[in-house]
């Protein structure tokens, strides 16, 4: 009866190692799915705020139009003391034809309440800029016509040519530094085909309540434990784990 006890309290213990190590790894893509939105967030703030020059510029320039403005569609527009707000039909303009078409250029800012323009922001020249390409606007009274005098100006048309120029030239991997990207892309890609496997590995051991750790915590080494030598298995026919484990 103590052995069975014993074991019990073994398994559980062994039980509760996984759980907390699971709990560890669902933490862990939490935080890397949080960081990927304040990437995001800093950025357009970044753009926002102006900062930036050079080298930085052209990277978060990349960045931005890559992606391009993307809308939260969930925000309460706040109202003024007049009692007026921004509204989402502004993201939308009416034709003469009675046809809709998406300002795809209009930001919200949630923090600061106000709207800019993305492209006038990105490519505008500082001296010809108006309010939505510097301070932003929060006229809600007058925004209506603030946003259609905005679209009809020279300089919104320019910095319209060069958004699109350079997203085609993002999408055809036509700029300067495109090889670095790829380079980037490459390894983004092998690092999660790793992050795969070894998620398979620890799910697999999870569910048959195995310990993970051995005496030892390296690769290749005596008693690593089930999960470095399971890790060493799959290296032995796998090339992305092989690679990985003849460099780390
Ligand atoms: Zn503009």
């Amino acid at each position: 009866m103590r052995k069975i006890m014993k074991i019990s309290m073994k398994m559980f213990t062994m039980q509760s190692q996984i759980s907390q190590r699971m709990r560890k790894l669902m933490t862990l893509s939490m935080k890397m799915f949080t960081l990927q939105i304040q990437l995001r967030k800093f950025f357009l703030t970044w753009m926002i705020q102006g900062i930036g020059t050079g080298q930085t510029k052209i990277y978060i320039t990349d960045f931005l139009v890559e992606r391009g403005p993307k809308r939260d569609n969930n925000v309460i527009f706040p109202k003024d003391k007049c009692d007026r707000c921004f509204s989402s039909k502004h993201y939308f303009r009416e034709l003469p034809n009675g046809e809709k078409q998406e300002r795809k250029w209009l930001v919200y800012s949630v923090s600061l309440d106000k709207v800019f323009c993305f492209c006038c922001k990105l490519f505008a020249k500082k001296h010809l800029v108006g309010q939505l390409a510097d301070e932003g606007v929060n006229d809600w009274h007058n925004i209506s016509d603030r946003l259609k005098s905005h679209e009809r100006s020279r300089y919104h048309i320019g910095s319209m040519t060069s958004w699109m120029e350079l997203a085609k030239r993002l999408k055809l991997k036509l700029t300067i530094d495109a090889s670095l990207k790829e380079q980037i892309n490459q390894e983004k890609e092998h690092w999660k085909q790793v992050l795969e496997r070894i998620l398979a590995v620890v799910k697999r051991l999870g569910k048959n309540n195995l310990a993970f750790c051995g005496d030892s915590e390296k690769l290749y080494e005596k008693n690593n434990g089930i999960f470095l030598q399971m890790i060493e298995l799959l290296a032995e026919f796998d090339s992305t784990m092989q690679k990985t484990c003849s460099t780390y």
